[in-house]
């Protein structure tokens, strides 16, 4: 049906190059690049099939980027490298003609920045070209949003309480490692607080709002309320939404050590002068910390990932739950990685998919939740990420 590239050879990469190879009807010429090409062979390697074709390509390049797809000429680019390289390729799927999926929005690297704007403002660009971007494809940005929609869709007339809630209730035996790339994933859950609510964002210090929540098959965490991405999308494409929130949960452990991090200054993403060089702390850190790519081996437990939604049918209150929980085994198992790489990829892979079968096919820049998410559902449930429904249950929030 199509010809991909993958661009990001790290945790999430791996996972989509798995789930594409497993497609071969719908992905029939593969490439993987990024700036590590060796990284890129062990994963054909590891997934055994040589046609899957390799590249190093640095992504803070367009002329770089624009040069490996006029050679490879793909249909979408799946882009799993990190936010900062998202405009770039943007810009070298413009110049080439190329469709355009991610699973992050873009962020400066000087400043730890979560909005849409930037990639927003290449709507008409992409328009004009008959180009279709869909942004935010993976788990949380990404199935929480097609999670929205389906319940938009299906069962409410009115969605007015929107709570997106993450557990990992994973143990990967290691006092402290991050999930997904250590730099992007501090930076996330150290700025401050935002949730909607009625009509105005509200901020709060990192961290300052948590609550025990009960999650399936898991129990009581506590669980931290974050701003993430996707609330400002999902406020706008559902303008009914009173309130808006992201929760998600942490152990005690790990929020004594980012504590420790914050203080002694290995947060900064500034640079500092150390021996003559210039070094940012953050980045630092990402290199002496545990790769989130080892972390699946001894990885036990699973995550939990839903959407709570309180609203109206048919003039009468209802609440509705619509979760997935992925065992980090059984990820691993299939595919080296463990859940959260898992739960990242595998949306990408269908996000692409929906694509390259013309269902999610329209020029412009969208958010996942813009697209009909019925074929998307249908495919969690077929492609390793089965999703559950309860139905007017207590939702704690
Ligand atoms: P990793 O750090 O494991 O992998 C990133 C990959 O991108 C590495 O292979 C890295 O190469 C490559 N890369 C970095 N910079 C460049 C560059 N300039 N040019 C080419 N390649 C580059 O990250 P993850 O796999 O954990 O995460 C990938 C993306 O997924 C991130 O954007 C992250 O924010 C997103 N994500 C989204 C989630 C969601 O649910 N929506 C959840 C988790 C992650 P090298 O090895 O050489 O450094």
């Amino acid at each position: 049906m199509g010809k991909v590239l993958i661009i990001g050879a790290g945790g999430v990469g791996t996972v989509v190059a798995h789930k594409v190879a497993q497609n071969p009807d719908v992905f029939t010429e593969v490439m993987i690049a990024s700036r590590t090409k060796s990284k890129c062979d062990a994963i054909v390697k590891a997934i055994g099939n040589p046609h899957i074709r390799t590249a190093e390509v640095d992504a803070d390049h367009v002329d770089e980027l624009v040069e490996l797809m006029t050679s490879f000429r793909p249909d979408i680019v799946i882009n799993v490298a990190l936010p900062y390289q998202d405009l770039t390729i943007m810009e070298a799927c413009l110049k080439t003609g190329t469709n355009y999926l991610d699973t992050a929005n873009y962020e400066p690297k000087d400043v730890a920045h979560f909005e849409y704007s930037w990639q927003w403002a290449y709507k008409q660009r992409f328009e004009e070209a008959g180009l279709t971007a869909i942004l935010g494809c993976g788990f949380d940005p990404g199935v929480s949003g097609i999670y929205t929609a389906y319940a938009a869709k299906h069962h409410f007339d009115e969605i007015q309480y929107l709570d997106i809630v993450d557990c990992n209730a994973g143990n990967h035996h290691k006092a402290f490692a991050t999930n997904f790339n250590p730099e992007i994933n501090i930076r996330e859950i150290t700025q401050n607080g935002r949730y909607y609510e009625n009509g105005e964002w509200v901020t709060t210090r990192p961290m300052e709002i948590h609550k025990g929540l009960t999650y399936p098959n898991i129990g009581p965490r506590d669980s931290y309320l974050l701003y993430h991405e996707e609330l400002e999308s999902l406020v706008k494409n559902f303008p009914t939404i009173r309130r808006a929130r992201f929760w998600m949960t942490f152990g005690q452990e790990y929020l004594t050590h980012l504590r420790v991090i914050q203080n002694i200054g290995m947060a900064r993403i500034d640079e500092v002068k150390y021996q003559g060089m210039k070094i940012v702390p953050l980045q630092f850190l990402k290199a002496v910390l545990p790769n989130p790519q080892d972390l699946g081996e001894n990885y036990e437990g699973e995550t939990s990932i839903g959407c709570r939604i309180r609203g109206i049918k048919e003039g009468k209150e209802q609440t509705y739950y619509i979760y997935n929980n992925c065992s980090h085994q059984a990820a691993y198992k299939e595919t080296g990685m463990q859940g959260v790489s898992y739960t990242t990829g595998v949306p990408a892979m269908i996000g692409a998919m929906m694509f390259l079968k013309g269902l999610w096919k329209r020029p412009g820049v969208w958010n996942v939740e813009e697209f009909d998410p019925d074929p998307f559902m249908e495919q969690l449930n077929l492609q390793g990420l089965p999703w559950h429904e309860v139905f007017n249950g207590d939702l704690e929030l």
